[in-house]
């Protein structure tokens, strides 16, 4: 039988690469004001006051200056010149003490594609993100893209945890390889956020069935609570969250040992409800105005949120 929301799935993944589609979308006059619910805004400002709202009721941050797959360096600077930028508004806001608000990399947007040198721009670059981050007080994680750059990515973390050894990385259940790649990551020090995975990935490397990647997510977060390192739980998934919360207290961690992680947006009550209950609650921010590819991978993941998408399209 054909699995409707699987084909609407990688529909909207595919599209998600469409240059076409997405100059239609982007320029749609009422586009933006419905992007609005999963990005706050275009300016580092728009940033700074969806952090600080988020702040007043408890919630820590992570903010993406979105963009990624650039082949274009200064666009790559640029990137890099947006998180210098941010970091130090951050700061002044009064938001970065204690890793409260910190920053989350794609090193496809700070220059991994380039031909030739791109993994080591997009080191330097990460780097002085990094020491900008240092000087604020806070930390930076460095986000998971597609299969094809996990090896790149990971060894751009080990080089940068040689200096900042805080630096975090994200790890995708989909992937057959993550269990391992959490085995190793699971150490002192080690901040990992485990999170399903957002690409079209093909069956030689990623689980397909919903079933799987769970299962996969179950494990993977077993070895990380039992681990030395600092988990953060990434998921809207409610049995997910539980497991995790079981996980913890098994392993006698305390609350400020494991935080839990949900985007900007979605299930905002439930972000409440975790950080009142005196869990630590890290909302993903993603702001900037490169939504398009952001955007297409939260349709894909839920019929839901593309009906909203389009019910805005229509009623407006
Ligand atoms: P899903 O399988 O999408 O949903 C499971 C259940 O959660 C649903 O059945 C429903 O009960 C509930 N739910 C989900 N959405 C909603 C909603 N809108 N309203 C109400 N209930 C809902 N992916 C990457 O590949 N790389 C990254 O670096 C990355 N970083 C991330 C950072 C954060 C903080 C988060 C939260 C996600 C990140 N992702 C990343 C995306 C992630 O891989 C998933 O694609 C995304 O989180 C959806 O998976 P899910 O675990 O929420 O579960």
């Amino acid at each position: 039988m054909v699995d409707a929301s699987a084909v609407l799935r990688q529909g909207l993944l595919q599209l998600s690469k469409s240059d076409q589609v997405r100059s239609v979308i982007e320029k749609a006059p009422v586009s933006r004001s419905v992007v609005k619910r999963f990005v706050p805004g275009d300016a580092t400002a728009d940033a700074v006051r969806a952090a600080g709202e988020l702040a007043a009721t408890g919630r820590l941050t992570t903010i993406d200056y979105l963009g990624e797959d650039t082949l274009d360096l200064a666009q790559a600077q640029a990137t890099r010149d947006a998180y210098l930028a941010l970091l130090s508004a951050l700061s002044d806001a009064g938001l970065t003490q204690g890793g409260r608000s910190e920053v989350s990399v794609k090193l496809s947007a700070v220059g991994q594609y380039l031909p030739g040198d791109g993994e080591k721009i997009a080191l330097e670059h990460a780097r002085e993100i990094c020491e900008a981050a240092a000087r604020a007080g806070t930390t930076v994680t460095l986000d998971m893209e597609d299969h094809t750059t996990t090896d790149s990515t990971l060894q751009v973390l080990r080089e940068l945890r040689q200096d900042f050894p805080w630096v975090g990385a994200v790890l995708q259940a989909y992937l057959h390889r993550t269990e391992a790649d959490c085995r190793d990551l699971a150490a002192a020090g080690s901040r990992v956020r485990l999170c399903k995975g957002a690409y079209k990935e093909p069956e030689s490397v990623a689980f397909q069935a919903k079933e799987d990647v769970d299962r996969s997510y179950v494990r993977c977060l077993k070895v990380l609570m039992a681990g030395e390192g600092y988990p953060m739980v990434a998921s809207h998934d409610p049995r997910l969250v539980e497991i995790a919360g079981a996980l913890a207290a098994k392993h006698g961690r305390a609350a400020d040992s494991f935080e839990y992680q949900m985007l900007y947006g979605i299930r905002p009550e439930e972000q409440r409800r975790i950080a009142d209950r005196g869990d630590q609650m890290r909302v993903y921010i993603p702001y900037g105005e490169e939504w398009y590819g952001y955007l297409m991978r939260r349709m894909a993941e839920r019929p839901a949120n593309t009906m909203f998408f389009l019910r805005g399209l229509a009623t407006k």
